[in-house]
């Protein structure tokens, strides 16, 4: 049997190209070889969300996003976190195991209650519980990650850890597999591409919303004039070329270089290929946008099968746990 991947993502709405090429394509690839489990975590979002109006409407764009880019609902699973309740009875009994001063000292609960002293909330400190409890109830294997949320895998792995030796085994030490693509600056050519930052590409953009974006991008600040030679290793617009405009990398850092091209024409052919290389996923969007409830069937077969799992890996705690009743044999 294929190993089990599990892998959780915030609802965030349209992806951008950040998204897609730090996570989805990878989410793709992985389908082929395992057993995916793809789950939109609403609970998680609700730590730092000031309101609901729409998530809804995030999780629907974002979803739509991920099918036309290729992730199959028959291959994997996809489902809404808080569509499978079972993942909040997990969490109530992985908690019981999980030291406080674990929690504590978990450097990104510091940087959230910097970030937002006014909501200091319970689920902040609980996060990398639930985070554990969503891997564990699918019993995932493999977690695709970040460089950056290794400290978190690490934190689930000692959970399961603690909740095997006390209670027996049931869950699966979670591996990690590092997502070798390395994280896409943003349009200010300092930030992580994120929404948060408004320097987000969206895939799903119109070839003319894509110019006008890419005509905002920051460039090598040392080019003030047409005529100032360029430095394209410092250039965002350039790192971009390089996952969309493969062929011409070279032509392009060469024509900077001497002053040959200036950053208006070179963004030109930047926004000509990103449109180019997104047309066919456009087109699969707009096919499955005209299918009213195609997204909320995939979603409700998705929660189906993961609730088949998650129901199964509850009885086998419960038992491990001593929760259930005792049958009379008498
Ligand atoms: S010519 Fe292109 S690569 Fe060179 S600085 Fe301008 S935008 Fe960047």
């Amino acid at each position: 049997m294929a190993k089990r991947v599990f892998s959780g993502f915030r609802p965030t709405g349209r992806q951008h190209i950040g998204n897609y090429l730090g996570a989805v394509q990878n989410f793709i690839a992985l389908q082929e070889e395992y057993d995916c489990v793809y789950c939109i975590v609403d609970l998680h979002a609700l730590t730092t969300l000031e309101s609901t109006e729409i998530l809804q409407q995030d999780i629907h764009e974002m979803v739509l996003d991920w099918l036309a880019a290729g992730i199959d609902p028959q291959k994997s699973i996809i489902f809404v976190q808080s569509h499978v309740p079972q993942v909040e009875e997990l969490h109530t009994m992985l908690s019981m195991v999980t030291p406080l001063s674990w929690l504590l000292r978990v450097p990104t609960f510091k940087e959230k209650v910097k970030k937002q002293p006014q909501n200091v909330n319970y689920g902040l400190v609980g996060y990398p519980v639930l985070m554990t409890a969503d891997i564990a109830l699918y019993k995932g294997e493999i977690v695709p990650v970040g460089e950056d949320q290794l400290p978190h895998l690490e934190l689930a792995r000692e959970i399961v850890r603690r909740f095997n030796s006390l209670y027996g085994f049931v869950f699966p030490e979670p591996q990690a597999k590092l997502t070798l693509f390395p994280s896409v600056i943003g349009l200010d050519g300092v930030q992580k591409m994120s929404k948060s930052y408004n320097n987000q590409i969206e895939i799903a953009a119109s070839p003319e919303e894509i110019l006008e974006r890419v005509k905002t991008a920051f460039t090598d600040p040392a080019r003030k004039r047409r005529s100032d030679p360029g430095h394209p290793e410092e250039c965002n617009v350039f790192r971009l070329h390089k996952f969309f405009t493969p062929a011409r990398v070279e032509e392009i850092s060469s024509e900077c270089i001497h002053a040959g091209i200036g950053c208006v024409d070179c963004k030109k052919i930047l926004a000509q290929s990103i449109s180019s290389t997104l047309e066919p996923f456009r087109e699969r969007r707009a096919v499955l946008a005209s299918k009213p409830d195609y997204i909320n069937e995939v979603l409700d077969d998705g929660t189906r099968r993961a609730e088949a799992i998650a129901k199964e890996t509850i009885k086998e705690v419960k038992e491990k746990m001593g929760l259930l009743r005792r049958v009379n044999s008498e």
